[in-house]
């Protein structure tokens, strides 16, 4: 997909820690701005509380070779040793059809994306502190063991600090009606600037 493609809607990547907020967040934008939210497929195992379709596809690593083979992916990555991918054509459609289309994607995805289509807006999600964030992650209680909650809380900071370099904004999740807020100002302000 390339730069002339991204003219007609709005591209907004959504990136941050595990437990940050970013699912809340985006379902909250998707009600508040009628936004399209991609729906990403990966290999890790369905949590207790989640839904295929709804919150991912959930499928087989042979599966999603297959895809990769396809080029089916606008991008995918691997992360907390399982892949990730956003597929491509549901993407391409909605910011063609002008709509505001919401990816929520690591940092490698948010890069990747960012090298097609320079028009992306890369927002990350900061929790108001590491004990926030540990809390987060027990409150959301997907069922993962110990090891893998401590990998997702010990790549934090390496994402904050790529953050800090890449992302056009850095938004605090404290308050979240707040953070919303803030979100779909520069959102506002993005889709202002390209009229
Ligand atoms: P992520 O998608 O980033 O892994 P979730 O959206 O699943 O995170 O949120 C993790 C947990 O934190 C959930 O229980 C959610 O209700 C809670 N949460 C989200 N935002 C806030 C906030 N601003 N204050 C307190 N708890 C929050
Ligand atoms: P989780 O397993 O907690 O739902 O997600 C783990 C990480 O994978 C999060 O940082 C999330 O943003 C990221 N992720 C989810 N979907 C995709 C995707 O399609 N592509 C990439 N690159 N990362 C993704």
């Amino acid at each position: 997909m390339g730069d002339e493609n991204t003219n007609n809607g709005t591209l907004v990547v959504i990136s941050g820690p595990s437990g940050v907020g970013k699912s809340t967040i985006c379902r909250q934008l998707v009600e508040q701005l009628n936004a399209f939210l991609s729906v990403s497929v990966t290999t890790r195992p369905i949590g207790e509380n989640e839904v295929d379709g709804r919150d991912y596809w959930f499928i087989s690593e042979q599966d999603f070779e297959t895809r990769v083979a396809d080029d089916g992916f606008l991008e995918h990555a691997r992360v907390f040793e399982n892949s990730y991918g956003t597929l491509r054509q549901p993407v391409k459609d909605a910011i063609q059809d002008g709509q505001v289309v919401i990816l929520e994607v690591d940092v490698q995805g948010a890069l990747s994306v960012k090298k097609t289509c320079r028009n992306a807006l890369l927002i990350f999600i900061l929790p108001p502190s590491q004990a926030d964030l540990a809390g987060r992650m027990k409150a959301r209680a997907r069922g993962e063991d110990m090891d893998n909650e401590r990998q997702r809380l010990d790549s934090a900071s390496q994402e904050i600090a790529a953050a800090w370099q890449h992302y056009d904004h850095l938004v605090i999740n404290a308050d979240l009606g707040q953070a919303v807020k803030e979100i779909k100002q520069i959102i506002d302000q993005n889709t202002g600037a390209k009229q």
